[in-house]
């Protein structure tokens, strides 16, 4: 079905907003921005861009909707019926939101849809059916007395986004945080604005009140800065790099101390032990690195293997990087896209050029491709006989680009595996059931894949330890950000 949209045509004529959206109005803001399309340089539009009194407006909205209760004191079953019929919107503008995020940044529309816009539909319904059946709790405190322990929402949650899965990283902050009762300001990130304003449209043609969902386009340090600063805003839920994360916690100690969740980088590995099925576990890392050119905080992007199956590893990891090329995003036979930006493209070459000065040599790619299009694309590129020590082991490239590294025994990989500052997740390969929970047990990530990699679904929460982060998005879990514990206790006469 996908195969037979005219991803081109539909990027000509798609018309997305292009304003702040704050208490149900399409507004202007400040000053305005060019989204530039990683496909070919050229500008898709211009949009609105908020400074801090437009952001202050938008709390102030979300603080109003609130405290009045237009949203938090309709009936779970009313909220409920909200964030399903969302859901079925996102749904059947699948297209639209899927040849947006295309021109934004540059995943190839075909993907965007199968991928990215399924698992926003997935969670809005997923999140809006919970709903009604996350119960509170009643002690059994004893004949005199009665306590009850209920969760309240914290009231005004601000959500700043990355641009690497512009909607899917808002829809799990979105509908957790609109399932509990809070009001929302979301933040996209400056490269990507156009599919979330959408889906922002999209909520409020499903019903969701007046101010209970506010949009600020903007840069990270203007209204990202504004908004994680404000002292109205009861909780910042961030996904994007260490450095900013640690900025929005500096931005909360000096405010009103606002919690802070922050989902981060990572450098995340494969591990491959010879017991491993070796076909499954080549291709499947060299995939975790290159899909969506490596821009994924769960990027497989360090490759350790166990050197007696080094060759016949790194024999299918060539052959899956030769068929991986990039091509314009909305030929729907891209097997890869554009990477965000020319500056990106620019920090993906630098740190590769400075890793292979260090260390490593270079298997494929190491160079952009495509140039003549005025575009930004980068090649599957493999560098193996990294040091572990150096840049390109321990530095988030955010880019197709392995790093590959050889180890003799379990007890060197494990320590070679956890041997950053992240956390994020990794994946072991092996036929061993024994060797599998023993190093799943020994790795310090918040996910591990055994003889898998990329796989779960909302049941399950996702999210990092060390500095990949803290707090968890889907799973029920996700709702504790977004709600308070109150007790009451009623001693009875
Ligand atoms: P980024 O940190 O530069 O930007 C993320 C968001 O923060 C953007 O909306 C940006 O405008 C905003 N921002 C930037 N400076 C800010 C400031 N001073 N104050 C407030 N907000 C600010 O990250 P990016 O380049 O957009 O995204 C890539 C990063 O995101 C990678 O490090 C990646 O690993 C991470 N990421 C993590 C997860 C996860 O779940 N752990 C998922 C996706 C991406």
């Amino acid at each position: 079905m996908t195969a037979t949209v005219d991803w081109t045509a539909l990027a000509a004529t798609v018309a997305p907003q292009t304003g702040l959206l704050i208490d149900g109005r399409w507004g202007a803001g400040a000053g305005t921005h060019d989204v530039v399309s990683p496909i070919d340089g050229r500008v898709v539009t211009q949009i609105a861009m908020a400074d801090g009194a437009d952001v202050d407006r938008a709390v102030g909205a979300a603080r109003a909707a609130f405290e009045d209760r237009r949203w938090a004191g309709m009936s779970p079953m009313d909220r409920k019926d909200v964030l399903v019929r969302w859901a079925q919107l996102a749904g059947e503008h699948a297209d639209e939101l899927a040849v947006l995020h295309a021109l934004e940044m540059g995943k190839p529309a075909r993907e965007a849809k199968a991928i990215d816009v399924r698992a926003v539909v997935r969670t809005l319904r997923w999140y809006g059916e919970a709903i009604d059946k996350v119960l509170d709790e009643i002690p059994n405190v004893g004949d005199s007395s009665w306590a009850q322990i209920e969760r309240e929402p914290v009231g005004v949650a601000g959500a700043i986004v990355p641009w690497n899965f512009p909607l899917t990283m808002a829809a799990w902050k979105l509908a957790p945080a609109l399932a509990v009762g809070c009001s929302v300001v979301l933040k996209p990130a400056e490269q990507s604005p156009l599919s979330a304003l959408l889906l922002a449209e999209l909520a409020m043609e499903a019903g969701l009140p007046d101010g209970v969902l506010n949009v600020v386009n903007g840069t990270g340090p203007v209204a990202g800065r504004a908004l994680a600063e404000h002292p109205d805003v009861d909780v910042i839920t961030f996904t994007g790099s260490t450095a900013v994360g640690r900025m929005i916690m500096q931005y909360a100690a000096a405010s009103n101390l606002k919690r802070t969740y922050l989902e981060l980088g990572g450098k995340s590995a494969n591990v491959i032990f010879p017991d491993a099925d070796l076909d499954k576990a080549a291709r499947t890392a060299a995939w975790s690195v290159f899909y969506n050119a490596g821009q994924m905080c769960t990027a497989g992007s360090r490759l350790l293997v166990h050197e007696s199956v080094y060759d016949e590893v790194m024999g299918l990891v060539l052959e899956v990087a030769a068929e991986m090329q990039p091509d314009n995003p909305l030929n729907p036979d891209a097997p890869l896209g554009a990477v965000v930006s020319a500056k990106h493209l620019g920090t993906i070459h630098g740190i590769v050029t400075q890793g292979l000065a260090e260390s490593g040599s270079l298997l494929t790619g190491g160079a952009p491709v495509r140039t003549e299009t005025g575009g930004s694309y980068y090649p599957p590129t493999v560098v193996d006989a990294v040091r572990p020590e150096s840049t390109l082991a321990q530095t988030e490239v955010f880019g197709p680009v392995l790093a590959v590294t050889t180890f003799r025994d379990e007890a060197e990989a494990l320590a070679l595996a956890n041997g950053t500052v992240y956390g994020l997740a990794s994946a072991v390969w092996t036929n061993d059931l024994n060797r599998a929970r023993r190093f799943s047990k020994g790795l310090r990530v918040g996910t591990v894949w055994v003889n898998c990699y990329e796989e779960g679904d909302l049941t399950v929460p996702f999210g990092g330890v060390k500095q990949s982060g803290h707090g968890r998005d889907k799973s029920l879990h996700a709702m504790d950000k977004f709600t308070d514990l109150k007790t009451t206790w009623i001693e009875l006469s």
